[in-house]
C-alpha cells in the first residue's frame, strides 16, 4: 500500500535506464502504479520485455527500448522513440550501472572503462539527450542513482566509486545550469538492497552478506519498494524546491563508524 496518491504522476512520461531489473524495475512499477507511462531502456530484451508486460498488466503504458547507454546514437534514438511514442519526457531516472569487486591494482583498463562508461558517460549521455527535450518543455526531473561510496570511497570497487562521485558532481552542476529551464536534478543513494544484480556481483557469499547487514544501524537490507518510494518523492511536486541534493536511503549505514 503506497502512501502516495494514485494519480501522483498522472499523465507524465518517465524513462528508466536499467528499468527491467532490480531497483530500476521497482522504480518503473512504482511510477506506473502512480499514473506514469514508462520507457524502459537497457541492453537486453530478456530484462525489458517481462517488466513491460508487468506494467501493462497494471493498466499502464510501457515500452521497451533496447539501448546501450554508453553509445550516444543509441541514447539519442531511445529518447526520440520515447518522445514519439508518448509525446513528452517528464522524468529521467539514470539507474543503469555495472559493478564488480576487484582490487584496484588488478582492475583492467577494460573493466574500468566498462563501469565508468555505463555509470558516468551513460548518465551524461542520457541527461543530455532527455535534457534537451525537457528544456523545450520548460520542465523536467532527473534522478541519478548513486551510492554513498561517492563520498566515502569504495574499496574493491574503485571504478564504481569514482563513477558515482562523478555522477554526484554532474547532478550538482546540472541542477544549477538547468534550474532556469524548470529542470530539477537530484541523486538518490540507496544503501544495501539485495537485488539479483547486487547479490551476484557484490555479496555472492551469504556469510559476507550477513556481515554487511550487521554494519547497518537499522539492521537489515533495504527493500526495493523503499528506494522506489524515495524516487517517487523526488519525482513528485512535493520535491519542487529540491535540486542538486542527494537523498540517502541506507538505514544509516554510511554513518556506522559513528555508532556507539
Ligand atoms: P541491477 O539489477 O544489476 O541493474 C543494473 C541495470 O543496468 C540492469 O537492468 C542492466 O540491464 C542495466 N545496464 C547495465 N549495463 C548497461 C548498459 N551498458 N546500457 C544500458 N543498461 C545497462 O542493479 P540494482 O541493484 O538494481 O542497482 C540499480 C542502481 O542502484 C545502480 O545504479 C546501482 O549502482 C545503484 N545502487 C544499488 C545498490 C544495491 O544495493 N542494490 C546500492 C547502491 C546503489 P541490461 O543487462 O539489460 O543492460
Amino acid at each position: 500500500m503506497s502512501i502516495f496518491r494514485n494519480d501522483l504522476l498522472a499523465g507524465q512520461v518517465a524513462i528508466v535506464t536499467g528499468g527491467g531489473t532490480g531497483l530500476g524495475r521497482g522504480i518503473s512499477l512504482a511510477f506506473a502504479r502512480h499514473g506514469a507511462s514508462v520507457a524502459l531502456a537497457s541492453r537486453s530484451r530478456e530484462h525489458l520485455d517481462p517488466a513491460v508486460r508487468e506494467i501493462e498488466s497494471l493498466g499502464a503504458k510501457a515500452i521497451a527500448v533496447p539501448t546501450d547507454v554508453r553509445v550516444a546514437d543509441e541514447v539519442e534514438a531511445m529518447v526520440t522513440k520515447t518522445r514519439e511514442t508518448f509525446g513528452r519526457i517528464d522524468i529521467l531516472v539514470n539507474n543503469a550501472a555495472g559493478n564488480f569487486l576487484c582490487p584496484a591494482e588488478n582492475l583492467s583498463p577494460n573493466g574500468w572503462n566498462a563501469v565508468v562508461g555505463i555509470v558516468l558517460n551513460g548518465t551524461f549521455l542520457c541527461s543530455r539527450a532527455a535534457g534537451k527535450v525537457m528544456i523545450d518543455q520548460g520542465k523536467g526531473k532527473i534522478i541519478n542513482l548513486i551510492a554513498t561510496t561517492a563520498w566515502t570511497g569504495a574499496p574493491l570497487t574503485v571504478h564504481s566509486g569514482a563513477a558515482k562521485a562523478g555522477v554526484m558532481n554532474l547532478t550538482q552542476t546540472l541542477a544549477v545550469e538547468w534550474a532556469k529551464y524548470g529542470i530539477r536534478v537530484n541523486a538518490l543513494a540507496p544503501g544495501l538492497v539485495d537485488t539479483e544484480g547486487s547479490r551476484e556481483n557484490l555479496w555472492p557469499d551469504p556469510a559476507f552478506a550477513e556481515s554487511l547487514v550487521q554494519g547497518v544501524p537499522i539492521g537489515r537490507f533495504g527493500r526495493v519498494e523503499e528506494i522506489a518510494d524515495a524516487a517517487l518523492f523526488l519525482a513528485s511536486d512535493a520535491a519542487d524546491y529540491i535540486t542538486g541534493a542527494t537523498l540517502v536511503v541506507d538505514g544509516g549505514r554510511w554513518l556506522r563508524q559513528m555508532r556507539i
